[in-house]
């Protein structure tokens, strides 16, 4: 289903098509975060892409569960934006040599997923509370409430230690 093709009528149609999105999307980052902790150097980084990950696979069995309270079968939506992060995330680590360097570059890329999500997430809470789906956005809350702990560790990681140790390189 394209984005805005005569399958979406109505808000809740429109609601739909942003859950499944985002069910996709999530599935992607979770195939994506082992490469991502297999090319990362710092242990720090590391650590936070594997918190990152079992989280992520938590985010999912929340979806299911949204799925499941609004009487739907779980079903993803491929979401060209989160194709186009993961695919510039993997560009720009296959071009970078030196391991510093790298986990400068898949930090950023973290970031732009994690921002992906955020704005997510922020429209989903706003149309399920809309649409009276109120257990749907308590559950999306807790899950927001994970993608910006994520960016702000990042952020943190990155203006501490991984941008100094990048310059150095
Ligand atoms: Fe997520
Ligand atoms: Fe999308
Ligand atoms: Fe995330």
């Amino acid at each position: 289903m394209g984005l805005f093709t005569k399958d979406i009528e109505t808000f809740e149609d429109l609601y739909q098509h942003q859950l499944q999105d985002i069910y996709y999307a999530e599935q992607q980052i979770t195939k994506a975060l082992p490469k991502m902790i297999a090319k990362a150097t710092d242990p720090q980084l590391r650590a936070g892409f594997e918190t990152h990950l079992r989280e992520t696979e938590n985010q999912i069995a929340r979806l299911d569960r949204v799925f499941a309270l609004e009487g739907h079968t779980p079903k993803g939506a491929t979401c060209p934006a989160i194709d186009g992060i993961i695919k510039e995330a993997n560009e720009v680590a296959g071009e970078v040599s030196d391991k510093s360097v790298l986990d400068a570059a898949l930090t950023a890329a973290a970031q732009a997923v994690e921002h992906y999500e955020i704005a997510r997430y922020g429209t989903l809470i706003a149309w399920a509370k809309q649409l009276g789906h109120h257990e749907s956005a308590a559950l999306y809350a807790e899950t927001l409430e994970e993608e910006k702990a994520t960016d702000a560790k990042l952020t943190l990681m990155a203006e501490s230690k991984l941008n100094a140790e990048a310059e150095l390189a």
